[in-house]
């Protein structure tokens, strides 16, 4: 079925700490096949080095292709790594993989060109190429789940800093006396915003006052609450939820309000709970950062949720090579 004017096609995998997945794709981000399994991340890194080579085989047969129509690989996986040597420096959801030289072990495996980029960073380019931040400047792309993590993308190329530690926008420190942080510090944004942050804040409220929608969602059992229960109760109009949201909105509106006085950014997209809460959380974020940032950047960043939804994670790998 192959032709001489066919496009070219790439391979991106995400790797993460509990699931793998490879895809073939061509250069308008059109997935063609994708094949997905558990990380087993206990296992170690030459376990997963196998099984990748595995599914990645799979996939571009899978695609009706050949090896040789692959013409790039694009990997985003959890930092620290290097972009430059692709290197992957122990993260924390992968153990053993102490300087694991993943880019080196793709190359040689494939003899085509690797480029190994974090995912919060590769997510924000893939906004960038195919999603909310196509035909921008500069765009911030953070995601708000279990961490906040960001990624920034400026002239079309991600802005990795000095040694590839730029864009982490979840600690900055708002609260020096605040919530304990999983880096170490207090009162990042993260440990305010994140899921288990708002999740933290709403167990806190419920020991004052347990009459509320969320401590009913979560069946009255105090350590069942999560950040979903308070985004339900407060679509419902559940007095605590939504004094929750708005106080979520004013952390997260304060410190995009920080960035936006640094970077001047287009737009700022907001991934996974702001896309769950959509209007909810992000009128009052944008209201929050127009009070706080100054008025000329204030005046043009748009404040939207990220588009690529459930492609996000396979378009991350693809927007690295395309
Ligand atoms: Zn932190």
């Amino acid at each position: 079925m192959t032709n001489c004017n066919m496009k070219k096609t790439f391979v991106g995998i995400d790797i993460g700490g509990t699931k793998l997945a490879t895809v073939v794709a061509d250069d308008s981000g059109k997935i063609l096949s994708k094949v997905r399994r558990p990380t087993q991340a206990e296992k170690g890194p030459e376990y997963i080095i196998d099984l990748l080579f595995e599914m990645i085989n799979e996939t571009i047969v899978q695609a009706g292709l050949k090896q040789n129509a692959i013409s790039a690989i694009g990997v985003s996986c959890g930092g620290p790594l290097d972009t430059k040597t692709g290197i992957v420096y122990s993260p924390p959801n992968l153990p053993g993989w102490n300087s694991f030289p993943l880019k080196a072990r793709l190359e040689s495996e494939y003899s085509i060109p690797v480029t190994i980029e974090n995912d919060a960073n590769a997510c924000a380019l893939a906004e960038y190429r195919f999603g909310g931040g196509k035909g921008y400047d500069a765009v911030l792309y953070m995601t708000m789940s279990t961490g906040i993590g960001g990624g920034i993308v400026l002239n079309g190329q991600v802005y990795h800093g000095a040694n590839d530690s730029a864009g982490e926008v979840g600690h900055q420190i708002l609260l020096p006396d605040g919530p304990l942080c999983g880096c170490g510090q207090r009162g990042c944004l993260e440990s305010l915003c994140s899921g288990p942050a708002i999740a933290r804040r709403a167990k806190e409220a419920i020991q004052k006052e347990s009459n509320t929608m969320i401590f009913a969602l979560a069946d009255r059992q105090i350590e069942s609450v999560k950040s979903e229960h308070v985004l339900e109760a407060a679509l419902k109009n559940d007095p605590l939820a939504l004094k929750l949201i708005d106080e979520t909105a004013y952390y997260m509106g304060w410190g995009i309000a920080n960035i936006v006085n640094i970077l001047n950014p287009d737009i700022v997209l907001l991934g996974t709970i702001a896309i769950a809460a959509g209007d909810l959380l992000l009128v009052p974020i944008r209201k929050y950062v127009s009070s706080f940032a100054m008025a000329r950047p204030a005046e043009v960043v748009k404040i939207m949720p990220a588009q690529l939804g459930d492609t996000l994670g396979d378009l991350a790998a693809i927007a690295l090579v395309v």
